[in-house]
């Protein structure tokens, strides 16, 4: 290979630390990259990729560049698109070095670090997690959210799946993990959830992180923790003040959610558009704050188990329900604060300005009205929430005494700080002031001396004060005094060495006071920087509050009532989907009312496609998790279960972690319920055995049913379109029939939506075939087959009861597949041989027939 030039030489060696980022060179006025960078960047970013002309051994070099000025955008694209960029900076003045100019990389740009609020979504955290594994086959995963300070750890026991059940969903941009982790694992992190990973071997623990990690009382918990602030250190070059102390998520004390419900309940985004329009999220966010925004995703993620906890939620909610006024009066208060937390981050972070303090002032300036205003609820819940917010007074005193309301963006221009604040910065004032109404005043004097009216007093960049004298007037100076600047057209422009001192005198005190303005401003930020943990407490605070109001205008606006937990018994009156009354024309959603208690666990749902079965058991698992936020729920009266664990087999399978079949899927999502379900949880099948044949599915959905209500007890709502499974109400005691009405009308079906009590009769497939429009003919052939089969033997279930604790999928030997195949072929058979006109066959070719028809059977 020919010789590298020198500053390709030192552009390699930087990039062989950055392999896994864009490495953005400064050259000049540019960015540039080069080699497969540049061709990666070329098709991501849609810029010319060019080649490096120069020396001739580098001729071929792929290159491509953008202007450093807009590189943001650029940027933007590729963190997005979840690249890292390394920005590497020229670090001595070009005019000055010798040799190669000295460059370093300044920053590593990467999804779960950016705190630019332009890269960031408002009502969204952006994680950097890390994961971390252990002999003992647990693993533990560490957040961390940059813009805000969060920290949390979650250890979790029940292997791998376990990891991805709890990571789904969640928004982590960047996961740091061991270079050790096995292959397949880094893969599903990369491919399937569609993270960015980052390496970082470095778990010891170093005595910086003390104060964050007191609450962690295990090794595993602070190796994982070192895993990920050492990366952050290492890569992020700035100050990390604002981190907060590590919280301990304990999983058990959440209801737990694997990502298959997560994805089928559609609770923070839809399956199809992966938004947040039509997800639950969406109908309850009636929060004020981006904070709140935030913090209500995350209480959706993780519902609670405490009836306590649960119960003092629900009480503040009912305290502002009740209380509307009150409720509007507070709610335009909170929208007046901003987003306290992500300020805290960037004041932290260093890259606030002036106005961004004033809004910090005119959000910690409401804590007193909002205080205020909590108390007028006159609910004990409420004032306990106004009694944690602590306002701080010596804040807002410090802010308000130094910046003014409306100080400019830039924070080295000046007019940033009041006058008043500071001595000095007021005689530097004094002394600018007072030297520019001497100027103004000197207009007035030359013309009297000199006689002449149009003489002016200017002041430009380049020559600084001047006094202008027209061409026509020139004779009437006096010699001497004036000395000549500037040759205009019409004029002259002249100085005199009085002006010159004053304007000396203007321009000392400007600079002056301008660099004293800047210095000022760092120091309030520091002070404000001592006073962070006060404002994240704040944040969490308000954006409570901000939450719980927001479940008191969704209950009202939609008609929620608050729910009761009393023990084991579930019943709601008149329930609804949350989310699809929405989307409905009012009045149009059906209510329903379920009752599920001790000696009713299974209910056995039938009834025709599209008549609401999978709607009804959604609604139920979507009402469980409102209340168990502590949220009120969509119904005319709901007494409620404390549930552990919601599992859901609904809707079409989709593989989401490892290239399955359907029907596997459909499988592992039955088998994950089996294998961690309790008698405290609710399982919802929807159709199970739809993807295999009708026996063979058959069978299974029937084992399944068994198997649950004979060793789990957990609460179940099974919906199936195998009519025959009906039956099984005679030998599971605690199994129940309900199947959702339809009625038939003139050949057409007509769906209810009501959920009865008792088996369906019939199956409307064909009539929904039919409101497809499917063409007659098709569906006229259908309905004899149908009328056929049925008069032929139907299958019955085998209903003797199963011995605890035996998983039997495979119930009856006599019900082979071959069997339905067979009623298949005699059918056709049987209808040939009807259709066959016997008189104009001649004798042979009906030999040939019989013996074509013998041999389908
Ligand atoms: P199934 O699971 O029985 O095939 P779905 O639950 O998917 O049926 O419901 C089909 C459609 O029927 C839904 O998209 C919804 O528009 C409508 N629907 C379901 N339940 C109700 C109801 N209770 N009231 C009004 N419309 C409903």
């Amino acid at each position: 290979m020919a010789k590298l030039t020198p500053m390709m030489e030192q552009y390699m060696k930087i990039k062989a630390e950055y392999k896994d980022a864009f490495l953005f060179y400064r050259l000049g006025d540019f960015y540039e990259m080069f080699y497969e960078d540049a061709i990666d960047a070329a098709r991501e970013l849609e810029i010319t990729l060019t080649k490096r002309g120069g020396g001739k051994s580098e001729a071929e070099i792929p290159m491509c560049g953008i202007p450093h000025h807009s590189a943001e955008n650029y940027i933007k694209t590729l963190i997005e698109k979840g690249y890292k960029v390394a920005i590497c900076e020229q670090v001595e003045d070009p005019k000055t070095a010798k040799g190669v100019v000295k460059r370093e990389v300044v920053q590593l740009i990467t999804p779960g670090t950016v705190m630019e609020s332009n890269m960031l979504k408002e009502g969204e955290n952006n994680y950097i997690a890390s994961l971390s594994h252990f002999k003992d086959g647990s693993y533990v995963v560490a957040y961390n959210d940059l813009s805000t300070g969060e920290n949390n750890l979650a250890l979790i026991t029940g292997g791998w799946d376990s990891v991805l059940h709890e990571l789904f969903n969640q928004p982590i941009r960047e996961i740091v993990i061991s270079s050790n982790l096995p292959e397949e694992m880094q893969l599903q992190l990369k491919e399937r959830l569609n993270i960015t990973l980052s390496y970082q071997n470095e778990v010891a623990f170093s005595a910086e992180y003390r104060n964050l990690s007191e609450n962690l009382n295990d090794e595993r918990l602070m190796k994982a923790f070192s895993r990920l602030l050492n990366y952050i250190q290492d890569t992020q070059k700035r100050s990390l003040d604002h981190l907060q102390p590590a919280e301990v998520i304990r999983l058990k004390d959440h209801l737990s959610l694997d990502m298959y419900s997560k994805r089928n309940l559609e609770l923070t985004e839809t399956i199809m558009k992966k938004g947040k329009h039509g997800s639950l999220l969406w109908v309850l966010d009636k929060t004020a704050t981006a904070m709140g925004s935030r913090m209500l995703k995350k209480w959706l993620e993780r519902p609670l188990l405490d009836q306590n906890q649960i119960e003092a939620r629900l009480e503040a909610v009912e305290g502002f329900y009740r209380g509307f006024m009150e409720r509007d009066t507070l709610r335009e208060v909170l929208k007046s604060v901003y987003d306290l937390e992500r300020l805290a981050g960037r004041i932290a972070f260093g890259n606030v300005n002036a106005r961004d303090l004033i809004q910090l002032k005119v959000s910690l300036q409401k804590i007193p009205e909002l205080k205020n205003t909590l108390e007028q609820f006159q609910v004990k819940e409420l004032s306990k929430l106004a009694e944690q917010l602590v306002y701080p007074e010596y804040l807002v005193t410090l802010l308000d005494d130094s910046l003014v309301e409306n100080p400019p963006i830039s924070i080295k221009e000046g007019s940033i700080i009041k006058n008043g604040y500071n001595e000095t910065l007021d005689t530097y004032r004094d002394a600018s002031k007072n030297g520019k109404t001497w100027i103004a005043e000197l207009e007035k004097k030359e013309r009297e001396e000199t006689n002449i009216k149009s003489l002016k007093v200017g002041y430009n960049r380049v020559f600084g004060y001047y006094i202008e004298v027209t061409k026509a007037n020139i004779h009437l100076l006096p010699e001497g005094r004036y000395e000549r600047k500037q040759t205009l057209t019409n004029a002259e422009r002249y100085i005199t060495p009085e002006l010159k001192e004053k304007e000396v005198l203007i321009l000392e005190a400007e600079e002056k006071s301008v660099d004293l303005e800047y210095t000022l401003f760092i120091e309030i930020r520091e002070k404000i920087k001592t006073h962070i943990p006060e404002l994240q407490q704040l944040a969490e605070v308000v954006s409570k509050i901000d939450v719980l109001q927001g479940f008191a205008t969704v209950s009202e606006e939609n008609n929620y009532q608050r729910p009761t937990f009393e023990g084991t018994k579930l019943m709601i009156k008149n329930g609804r989907h949350p989310v699809v009354e929405q989307v409905m024309k009012e009045g149009l959603f059906v209510p329903n009312d379920i009752t599920l208690d001790e000696d009713k666990r299974i209910l056995l749902i039938t009834g025709p496609n599209m008549s609401g079965k999978s709607t009804y058991m959604r609604q139920l698992a979507l009402t469980a998790i409102m209340g168990q936020i502590g949220c009120f729920v969509p119904c005319e009266e709901a007494e409620l279960i404390i549930f552990d664990q919601i599992f859901t087999r609904i809707g079409a399978a989709d593989d989401l972690v490892s290239g399955q079949s359907t029907f596997m899927v459909e499988m592992l999502e039955a088998k994950h319920a089996i294998a961690n379900a309790t008698d405290r949880s609710l399982i919802l099948l929807d159709e199970i055995g739809r993807g295999t044949s009708t026996y063979d599915g058959m069978a299974l959905a029937q084992a399944i049913v068994e198997y649950i209500h004979n060793n789990i007890h957990a609460k179940t709502l099974f919906s199936t379109h195998y009519h025959e499974l009906t039956a099984l109400e005679n030998s599971l005691s605690n199994l129940k029939n309900i199947h959702v009405r339809a009625e038939e009308n003139e050949g057409t079906v007509v769906f209810l939506h009501q959920i009865k009590e008792g088996a369906a009769d019939q199956s409307y497939g064909i009539h929904v075939a039919k409101l497809a429009e499917l063409p007659d003919a098709l569906i006229e052939r259908a309905t004899v087959i149908l009328e056929e089969l049925e008069s032929d033997d139907k299958p019955t279930p085998r209903t003797e009861k199963i011995e605890d604790g035996q998983l039997s999928f495979f119930v009856e030997e006599k019900l082979p597949a071959k069997k339905e195949k067979q009623s298949a072929k005699q059918h056709i058979v049987v209808t040939e041989l009807k259709d066959l006109n016997l008189f104009e066959l001649t004798p042979l070719e009906a030999m040939n027939e019989l013996y074509r028809l013998q041999k389908m059977v």
